[in-house]
């Protein structure tokens, strides 16, 4: 029986980190996957932009996870073990540090040194085909919808550039820079990133992200040279299920996300390799009670957390930046901020859960892939 699954083809709709993070385990069990991506390669919704891949929900490092799966760290990763957190206006700025990096600073996009063609290389070298160009309106055999969001409950917007200032994490929560979120500043060997990411008040995105070139610019003196915007979106629900009859749903197609900061790749990879797992092994409730087990309390908690940082305000940041004690390693205070707690799941459900509807209607009578229909 095992041996016969694995001469059955396995599709999978999306490229993205959950899509190939899928395949390669498939692949590399010894089953066959297809990949579709719509457009002409992966990654091609980002710009070669930085992004974080956390390092802080488990204390074992996030590339010994990698590894576990089948994936090797074959891309450009800078640990990052230092950022520097403004308060709202610039009044107060603390330099939170940690022994163990706090998280991988990566690129994504099509080029060589991003994680997504990384992932690519490392799928196609293990033996997956990936059709480009190509979506699919059904999977009618079963298989796995990686899509990505399909409805923005956060958004970013930010500018890519080249730059001679010195490398920096540096990271600011205000309502004035980002409704309900944050904005950030990478800057990594002479290339950089600034964004506001916002939760709320979408439609003011210029305006806030203009306001952040402003704030960084009086604070640190950002050079941009070749400015180039980017933006996209994100969304976060918790399922009741990922399963809709043979379809298994993983990554942002599902709803994981970090619905605290928007920190998704990790959930991504993990759904993706779980969920590829499971097809091969033909038993798709493996891949339900994997998501229970590793993600829904994290959501929880990360769901929960975001509650509260909602309510703090811009007198509120300041006052917890402000406490925040030096020398206290951010790595461990971050993992137990995001440990699951009995008392957040009971908040979750209390109050927090409104806004986290489920993206799928597993009992919707229709047969589209991605059902919205109701
Ligand atoms: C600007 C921005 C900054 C971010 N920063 C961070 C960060 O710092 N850290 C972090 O962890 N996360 C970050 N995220 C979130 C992270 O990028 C996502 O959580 C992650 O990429 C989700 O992976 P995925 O595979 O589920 O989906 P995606 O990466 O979106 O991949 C989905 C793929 O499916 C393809 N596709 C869509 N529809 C179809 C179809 N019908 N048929 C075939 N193909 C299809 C898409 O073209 C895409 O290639 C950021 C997101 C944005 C937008």
């Amino acid at each position: 029986m095992a041996e016969e699954r694995k001469k059955q083809l396995i599709e999978i709709s999306g490229a993205g980190p959950a899509g190939l993070a899928a395949a390669l385990a498939i692949a590399r069990a010894g089953g066959r996957a297809r990949v579709y991506e719509r457009r002409d390669d992966v990654g091609a919704r980002f710009h070669g932009d930085f992004q974080g891949l956390e390092n802080w929900t488990t204390q074992a490092d996030v590339l010994e996870e990698l590894d576990e799966m089948g994936i090797a760290p074959e891309f450009e990763r800078t640990p990052i073990h230092e950022v520097t957190c403004f308060g709202p206006g610039g009044i107060i700025a603390r330099k939170v540090g940690s022994q163990q990096p706090l998280f991988y600073l990566v690129r994504r996009g099509s080029e060589a040194g991003t994680l997504d063609y990384s992932l690519k290389q490392q799928a196609l070298a293990a033996g997956v085909e990936i059709r480009f160009g190509e979506a699919l309106r059904k999977l009618p055999n079963g298989g796995i919808v990686t899509e990505g969001p399909h409805r923005a409950d956060a958004i970013a917007a930010g500018y890519l550039f080249e730059t001679d200032m010195a490398d920096g994490v540096h990271a600011i929560v205000s309502g004035q820079l980002a409704g309900s979120g944050y904005a950030y500043l990478l800057i990594c060997k002479g290339r950089g990133t600034l964004a506001t990411c916002l939760f709320s008040d979408f439609h003011n995105e210029r305006l806030y992200l203009e306001r952040c070139v402003d704030f960084f610019t009086d604070q640190l003196g950002v050079r941009m040279h070749n400015p180039r915007r980017f933006g996209g979106t994100g969304n976060f629900a918790l399922p009741k299920t990922a399963r809709k009859r043979n379809i298994l749903y993983a990554g942002e197609a599902a709803g994981f996300q970090d619905p605290l900061f928007g920190f998704g790749i990790r959930f991504a990879v993990l759904s993706g390799a779980a969920a590829g797992r499971a097809q091969l092994a033909g038993n798709l409730e493996q891949y339900e009670s994997f998501w229970k087990h590793r993600l829904r309390d994290y959501y929880k908690t990360a769901a929960c957390n975001r509650w509260f940082y909602e309510r703090l305000g811009d007198r509120g940041y300041n006052r917890v930046l402000g406490l925040y004690p030096g020398g206290r390693d951010i790595r461990e205070r971050m993992r137990r901020a995001y440990a699951p707690r009995l008392w957040k799941r009971a908040w979750y459900h209390l109050v927090a859960a409104k806004r986290h509807t489920p993206l799928l209607n597993p009992h919707a009578d229709c047969d589209c892939t991605w059902c919205r229909c109701t």
